[in-house]
């Protein structure tokens, strides 16, 4: 038989967890799976849909399912099981519901990528038919610590002095996710992280946002020992990496209003190059209003120009008096940013980050230094990475009330900006990340 002058596209829809860290490496994924000629669908929750400010259109469609809470998502539940709970209810008749009405348009569905933190939807998927994707949003390091304790291979509480993980360096039990070596606390998220296993055996493919050269030792363990994983990072947009796709200069989608660019440029331009702390927690921590204020010190005492995303709904926490005081040349203050431009600018000596995936791996990308200050959730464990692991950066250490004081950051701050040994070795690191992160995304 003579092959089809046009042959039927493949259809993937592709389900994240409504958060920022979430929605930007599925959004990428599914932009280089358009860009090898599949269709791709991305599913938002009805509120994030509504809430959110989207760039330029892209070559992704946008559906809409609800989680149940339509007009403020988590926020509006009662609490986060409660979220939880109607999301999986709501959501698992929503996804039928939409895999069906797909099915019906021109490009039927052929495959669910879905969150990890979703693993519901693999029973949707199965039930309809598709092929069932599951798409892990942290290290594979975080991955299989989880998984270990999901089967039963890492009892807890955790005892003793060192956490033995195959794939992994030995870990201090405080370098284990929060959820781990604070147990009990946030109960539902817990739950959560630990259900990402619970059915995974039965995904058609694993995929992580890592990639392969940053994390070798425990990709290797997992796919040799667990499922044949893969590595589909980094998942910056292409201008940032191998700059393949023409349009892809961005994520596209923000769920906080982003300060225009040119006042950000217009800032950084009166600053030498490596000069600036940029310092962000991304779209979810909540510092208590005194590690503001001890931060807000430590940042003033440092002495460089800083940068400081600081969420609208959490600025009323910055000590105000301190802040009047700096002149605006000295401290700019943004609800939120483009942080790849600014990663990007060449201006960044030192990245104060709360190590979010997406943030690690953004300044591993870009060659920018960290300090890191995890807060929690993963945090921790990336923190330990980037210090010990990757050597791209320093953790400043809290005190026995988990407060990181005005004098760690201001001696932390000072050890990235201006080099000596360490800091050398960490340019250098970086440096070399880069172009590893780089050669992984590129033609062969
Ligand atoms: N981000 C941004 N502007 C900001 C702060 C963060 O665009 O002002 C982006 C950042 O580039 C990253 C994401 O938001 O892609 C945050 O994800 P991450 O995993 O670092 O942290 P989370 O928000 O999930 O805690």
């Amino acid at each position: 038989m003579e092959p089809s002058s046009n042959p039927r596209r493949a259809h993937v829809l592709v389900l994240p967890f409504p958060a920022q860290g979430h929605i930007n490496p599925m959004l990428q994924f599914s932009k280089r799976l358009v860009s090898k000629g599949l269709k791709a669908t991305l599913a938002l929750t009805v509120y994030i849909a509504k809430s959110m400010h989207a760039g330029p259109s892209s070559s992704i469609n946008l559906e809409t399912i609800s989680d149940g809470h339509d007009l403020g998502g988590l926020a509006e539940a009662e609490s986060i099981q409660a979220y939880l709970t109607c999301f999986q209810t709501v959501g698992s008749r929503g996804l039928a519901e939409l895999i069906r009405k797909l099915d019906r348009s021109g490009t039927p569905l052929d495959a669910v990528i879905y969150d990890g933190f979703l693993p519901w939807a693999l029973d949707v998927a199965k039930q309809c038919d598709k092929l069932g994707v599951v798409f892990f949003t942290q290290t594979c390091a975080v991955n299989n610590i989880y998984y270990h304790v999901q089967r039963g291979l890492l009892p807890l509480p955790l005892s003793g002095s060192s956490v033995e993980v195959p794939g992994l360096p030995p870990l201090e039990p405080s370098e284990t996710p929060s959820y781990i070596c604070k147990l009990g606390t946030y109960p539902a998220f817990y739950d959560m992280v630990i259900n990402q296993f619970m059915n995974v055996d039965e995904a058609d493919y694993v995929l992580c946002d890592t990639f392969y050269e940053l994390e070798k030792e425990v990709v290797e363990w997992m796919s040799a020992n667990l499922w044949p994983l893969k590595t589909i990072g980094p998942t910056l947009p292409s201008l940032y990496l191998d700059k393949r796709l023409p349009d892809d200069t961005g994520y596209g989608i923000n769920l906080f209003t982003p300060t225009t660019a040119s006042t950000v440029s217009a800032w950084l331009s009166h600053h030498p190059p490596r000069s600036v702390v940029y310092v962000s927690f991304g779209s979810m921590a909540d510092l208590e209003p005194s590690q503001f204020s001890e931060l807000a010190h430590g940042l003033a005492l440092a002495g460089h120009p800083f940068l400081w995303v600081v969420r609208s709904s959490e600025q009323h926490k910055l000590p105000r008096d301190l802040m009047d005081s700096i002149p605006s040349k000295e401290a700019l203050v943004l609800p939120w940013c483009n942080q790849l431009e600014i990663l990007a600018s060449g201006s960044i000596g030192c990245f104060v980050t709360h190590c979010g995936l997406n943030s690690v791996i953004e300044a591993i990308c870009l060659g920018v230094p960290m300090l890191a200050m995890p807060q929690w959730t993963d945090q921790g464990t990336n923190a330990k990475f980037v210090e010990d692991v990757w050597r791209v950066g320093v953790r400043a250490r809290a005190d026995e009330a988990g407060l990181v004081r005005r004098e760690e950051v201001e001696r932390r701050v000072r050890e990235v900006v201006r080099g000596g040994k360490r800091g050398r070795e960490m340019a250098e690191s970086a440096r070399a990340w880069m172009a590893a992160a780089k050669a992984t995304i590129s033609e062969g």
